[in-house]
């Protein structure tokens, strides 16, 4: 079978980790069909990202060209279609991500392959591509069949697979030539503008304490700051928090906020909605505290307390007093 692409996403200098997830999920997929997994390297004086990448790949397809210094889908879209028309893989991965959104559909219109978007599972049914997409903000999953076809294309959702780690064996790096001809100007990068944080960064801190709706008010939230302030950590929170006013969106954990991978996370009274576990669960240990023994959180969590937070946090904070 014909080799599965990944679309590499890089940004300011690093690999963003929905690359690794897709290579993850690609890597699975070829061997159960037989098949390889590529990396697409668009860029520009990239040659280090290729040395890491093919760790994670069983080849490395690089293009490098002074316009793709930065992305641009139209520019992506050019390149995709000609390695697509010449390689022919049965699949195309693309982060479910601002680039994917913008690359995907016009190059779908381009390349008439079937499109499928913000993919939580991929599988293989004889030929034909499945993939599971999850809708109605979580609610409901739903198992797509796409019409046979010889090249699929699928955005992929982040933090919905596991990413491919780096073996031992080196894959090989393939420079292509730029199908980029003359400056490309239609569209065209300015600049990055980071959305400004006014207090702490969430996605720096190595110890988060991160507080849901269960915590009833936010006449709570100075205890928990102090029991974060002894443990050199900040205090986070789910999107009901932030929808109430308790904290400012800028602490959001979830799929329209921040993703962390702290290395502890203490989740209080939040109950572990997919959108909000998606952006957290690579956290290296997480502690949940929840009076519902039920509650989903517990499913990612590494310890778990049932209880009433308020019967655990002056216990906490009486314990990490002075730790910092
Ligand atoms: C498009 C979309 C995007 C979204 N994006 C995000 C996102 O980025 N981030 C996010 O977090 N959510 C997001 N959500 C919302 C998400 O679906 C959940 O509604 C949300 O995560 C629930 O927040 P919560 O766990 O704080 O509240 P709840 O679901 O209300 O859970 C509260 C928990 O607290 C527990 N509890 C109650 N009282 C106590 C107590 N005294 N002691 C201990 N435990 C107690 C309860 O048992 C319960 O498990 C999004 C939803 C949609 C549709």
């Amino acid at each position: 079978m014909a080799e599965i692409f990944v679309l590499v996403e890089h940004r300011q200098g690093k690999i963003r980790d929905i690359t690794y997830e897709m290579l993850g999920a690609a890597e699975k997929l070829a061997s159960e069909q037989g098949s390889s997994s590529t990396a697409l390297l668009l860029g520009h004086h990239v040659k280090t990202f290729a040395d890491e990448l093919a760790a994670r790949a069983s080849k490395v397809l690089v293009v490098e060209d002074a316009q793709l210094e930065h992305f641009n889908s139209i520019l992506y879209q050019k390149i995709l279609s000609s390695l697509i028309t010449k390689y022919q893989p049965f699949l195309t991965l693309i982060g479910h991500t601002a680039f994917g959104m913008d690359l995907a559909p016009s190059l779908t219109v381009e390349m008439g392959s079937p499109l499928v978007t913000d993919c939580i599972g991929l599988s293989f049914e004889g030929s034909r591509l499945k993939a599971v997409r999850s809708i109605y903000g979580g609610k409901v999953n739903a198992n797509v069949s796409l019409r046979e076809s010889k090249n699929y294309i699928a955005t992929v959702r982040p933090g919905a697979f596991t990413p491919a780690v780096p073996a031992d064996k080196k894959a090989g790096i393939v420079m292509e030539s730029s199908p980029l001809q003359g400056m490309i100007d239609v569209k065209k990068f300015l600049e990055y503008i980071e959305a400004p944080i006014t207090g702490e960064d969430i996605t720096q801190a190595e110890i988060i304490v991160s507080v849901g709706q269960g915590i009833g008010g936010p006449e709570h939230i100075p205890m928990i700051e102090e029991v974060a302030k002894s443990l050199g950590g900040v205090v986070a929170c789910s999107r009901p928090v932030v929808d109430r006013n308790w904290l400012p969106k800028e602490r959001q954990v979830g799929i329209s906020g921040k993703t962390v991978k702290p290395k502890v996370y203490i989740a209080i009274g939040i109950s572990g909605a997919f959108q909000h576990v998606t952006a957290m669960q690579g956290s290296e240990t997480i502690i949940a505290i929840n009076k519902d023994p039920r509650a989903p959180i517990f499913g990612v969590a590494d310890y778990g307390i049932v209880d009433d937070f308020q019967n655990v946090i002056p216990i906490l904070k009486e314990k990490t007093k002075g730790m910092k």
